[in-house]
């Protein structure tokens, strides 16, 4: 598969084409950002830890039955995939309220929910990502109603696969966001899961002592980020080298 031109440079990732149609490279770059990119910084060996993070957890994924955009690894940075057309929404299930779910409606951080509850946003860093429902989505022709179902059963059924992965690792998956697509050979066939999954998109809190070990250590300033990344990808069985 031959490199080609870059298509398209995200927060911490670039898309290259490859001389194939249907598929791309992911690159994972050192940048961090958050607050819709408000805040950025650059962190030795994010790229590599999050590119052997995710091709783990897509391998999990794939072992499940779950459909993934992803194919394998390149090398330290690089990950193939299929070329998808994205849904320009972001799923986000939620085990314990954290984050923006906990400032919305005024709730401690850490309760535990009785389910998983699942939240759509719009992928929009100018409006800040807002909360939408499905009649915004379909009437809005975001996505359709078919799309809507898919997306919420195969966000669960990550949750199944991943929330499990984790505990057993002494680690609570508090939330996490996904994002799907079709496939540009598929394009009317069932929804893939695109993107990534990585700490950078996941709340995760040790079991014992509910110290963070994600993306919040860079939005709180807490030091150590990339070390307690290493640290989550070591517990679930990553192989960081
Ligand atoms: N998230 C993300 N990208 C976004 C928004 C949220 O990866 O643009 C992740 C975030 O890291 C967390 C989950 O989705 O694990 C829920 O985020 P929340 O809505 O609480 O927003 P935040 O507090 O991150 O602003």
């Amino acid at each position: 598969m031959e490199k080609r031109e870059e298509r398209y440079r995200g927060k911490a990732k670039t898309v290259y084409g490859t001389d194939d149609p249907k598929f791309v490279i992911m690159h994972y770059r050192d940048d961090v950002s958050a607050f819709d990119g408000a805040k950025l910084a650059k962190l030795e060996q994010k790229g590599e830890t999050n590119n052997r993070f995710n091709a783990y957890v897509m391998g999990r994924l794939a072992g499940a039955g779950i459909r993934t955009h992803f194919v394998r690894m390149l090398n330290d940075r690089e990950s193939l995939v299929k070329a998808m057309r994205m849904l320009p929404v972001e799923c986000v299930v939620r085990n314990v309220v954290a984050g923006s779910m906990a400032k919305r409606y005024g709730l401690e951080e850490g309760m535990r929910l009785p389910e998983p509850l699942f939240e759509f946003f719009l992928k929009s860093d100018a409006l800040h990502d807002p909360l939408v429902n499905d009649d915004h989505i379909r009437i809005l022709g975001w996505a359709t109603a078919d799309e809507i179902a898919q997306m919420k059963a195969l966000t669960h059924r990550v949750n199944a696969v991943l929330r499990p992965m984790f505990s057993d690792a002494g680690i609570d998956l508090v939330d996490y966001k996904l994002e799907f697509g079709h496939p540009l050979d598929d394009p009317y066939g069932p929804i893939v899961l695109g993107d990534e999954f990585t700490p950078d998109g996941c709340r995760l809190w040790d079991a014992q002592s509910a110290e963070k070990m994600d993306k919040d250590r860079f939005r709180r300033d807490l030091g150590n980020v990339i070390g307690k990344y290493r640290e989550v990808a070591t517990r679930i069985g990553v192989p960081l080298d």
